[in-house]
């Protein structure tokens, strides 16, 4: 009988990042895929192999998500993650979330451990805290070089309003188990200077973060543009219309050029392990493992 195929793909973020910054985070990706890759080679499930990565990116300062993550223009971090399971099509999200370094983890606790989809603000870290996750400070997710961004930009008299089209940063995972369950996770530290209290596309299902029985899918970009296109779910619709996932994935980073500002990118997986990975900005992290290829990160 013919293995079961498994697939795992992985991002960090798409945006302007610079040649030297690329290559100075590349290696975090294909050790992020080194480390969980085994997980889905051992037969764990997709979901946990995804809350995994994206726990491993959110422990990493040079991604933005929990440690290293953007701050608000009142300098204050606030985090959005979601989680969702393909097989069963449920997923929850968490937003504006201060205090936790795994957001991913808080999600799956909203997914597993209540009937709801969307929790905010300090109201979902009393929840962390009901669930035993541990509270800390701003000051431990804050990393010097974010803070000089912050400063810099405050320095300049720059607002809210003129983040629009840029974008901070995300991390996310997409995975196909054994049993061939589907699944995606996606965290970030938002926009920085974005307005404290400001929700984005990687709390919402659909947004973000997609999985369902054909594909899993984790946006990035400016998360105002990817909201008004459902961007995830536009990518996962279009597999079940036929559409192989790198096609897929190129389909709805297009759209979001075509209809909203700024950009954005996708990575996706399918059912039968093929993987997909698109963006329109000047570069994503990016990687992806499958049994054939082994760890894969581009350069
Ligand atoms: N999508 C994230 C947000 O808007 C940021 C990013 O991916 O760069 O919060």
């Amino acid at each position: 009988m013919d293995e079961p195929t498994i697939a795992l793909v992985v991002q960090g973020g798409a945006g302007p990042i610079s040649v030297e910054s690329y290559k100075k985070n590349r290696p975090a990706i294909g050790e992020i895929l080194q480390k969980t890759a085994p997980m889905l080679v051992e037969g764990v499930a997709a979901l946990r192999v995804v809350e995994e990565a994206v726990r491993l990116f959110e422990e990493h300062p040079s991604f933005n998500a929990g440690i290293g993550s953007s701050l608000r223009y009142d300098g204050s971090i606030q985090l959005d993650a979601t989680i969702m399971d393909g097989s069963t099509e449920q997923g929850a999200g968490v937003g504006a979330v201060s205090g936790i370094v795994h957001p991913v983890t808080l999600a799956r606790y909203l997914l597993e451990r209540t009937p709801h989809v969307l929790l905010a603000g300090r109201w979902a870290t009393q929840f962390a805290q009901e669930c035993g996750m541990e509270l800390v400070p701003d000051e431990q997710l804050i990393v010097p070089e974010r803070r000089k961004l912050w400063e810099r930009k405050h320095a300049a008299k720059e607002t809210p309003n003129d983040q629009v089209l840029s974008s901070g940063g995300t991390v996310g995972a997409v995975a196909l188990d054994k049993e061939g369950k589907l699944a995606a996770a996606t965290s970030t530290g938002g926009l920085v200077l974005s307005l404290a209290g400001r929700v984005g596309d990687s709390a919402i299902l659909g947004a973000g973060t997609w999985a369902d029985p054909h594909s899993a899918v984790s946006c990035t970009g400016v998360g105002e543009s990817i909201m008004r296109i459902l961007m995830a779910k536009v990518c996962a619709d279009a597999v079940i219309g036929g559409a192989g996932p790198q096609e897929a994935a190129e389909l709805a980073v297009r759209l979001q050029g075509e209809k909203t500002p700024g950009t954005s990118g996708a990575i996706i997986v399918d059912k039968s392990g093929v993987v997909g990975m698109a963006y329109n900005s000047d570069n994503m992290y990016r990687g992806y493992f499958t049994p054939e290829d082994g760890v894969v990160v581009p350069e």
